[in-house]
């Protein structure tokens, strides 16, 4: 299922790039640990980077109920979330057409908060699961107070699109022949070792989750 192709979320620049398509948005949006939403406040953009979780082809937005960020898209106002996932630079023999190879997804939304509290309970657990899939259930049991704590905000994405960049360097045809090393360093998210808390108490396995981290998608 394509989001429509429109003004809005049509990628100009090197079009072949773009994909329109929810498996490739989805598998952006559910790698990328992080977003940055963009949103105007009395006529000046800001681009806030912030933690996010996908509930089907809505954004879920969360955060202390004073933030300006979570008040303002709960305002319904427009929003713009950005995921990147850099995965590697592209060394080309010339400055000019140096690059990065990319996935990034753009989605254009607006938001409303989320008050029932079932429903809040999920995303909650949403929130957690999209760091740390297994970890909500090992959590200490939320308390309406911290539930309280946080402001939920539902972004209805309207439209999207996705720009995926791969492969080495396109050089100019001339340059090929000069010595000059070209080629790709591939970029990845790594995890080392787990640092226990110093106050762990007592003796506690590391969770299997966190030995080997890895994004999803990631192999
Ligand atoms: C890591 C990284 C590095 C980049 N470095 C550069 C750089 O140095 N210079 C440069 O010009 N461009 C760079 N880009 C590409 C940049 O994101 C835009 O695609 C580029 O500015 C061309 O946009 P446009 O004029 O085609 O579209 P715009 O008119 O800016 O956007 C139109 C619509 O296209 C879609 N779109 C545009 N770009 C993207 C995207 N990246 N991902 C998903 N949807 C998109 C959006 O829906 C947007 O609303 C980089 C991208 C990434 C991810």
């Amino acid at each position: 299922m394509d989001y429509p192709i429109t003004q809005q979320n049509r990628v100009r620049r090197i079009p072949a790039r773009g994909a329109y398509d929810r498996d490739t948005i989805h598998a952006i949006v559910d790698e990328a640990i992080l977003c940055h939403v963009g949103f105007v406040d009395a006529g000046q953009p800001y681009v806030i980077p912030t933690l996010h979780a996908r509930d089907g082809d809505d954004i879920l937005l969360h955060g202390a109920p004073a933030s300006r960020l979570l008040k303002i898209a709960a305002s319904g106002a427009p929003l713009c979330i950005t995921c990147t996932l850099v995965d590697g630079i592209v060394v080309a023999r010339s400055a000019f057409h140096s690059s990065m190879n990319y996935r990034s997804a753009v989605l254009l939304g607006i938001g409303a908060p989320i008050t029932d509290p079932t429903e809040k309970w999920a995303a909650l657990a949403a929130f957690t699961e999209h760091v740390i899939p297994g970890r909500w259930a090992d959590s200490r049991t939320m308390s309406e107070t911290e539930m309280n704590a946080t402001s939920i905000v539902r972004v209805t994405v309207e439209s999207a699109s996705a720009k995926v960049r791969t492969g080495p360097p396109g050089d100019d045809e001339a340059d090929y022949a000069l010595p000059i090393w070209a080629g790709v360093l591939p970029l990845r998210t790594h995890s080392d070792a787990p640092v226990a808390d110093p106050r762990l108490d007592q003796p506690v396995d590391v969770p299997g989750y966190l030995l080997n981290y890895k994004r999803p998608g990631q192999s």
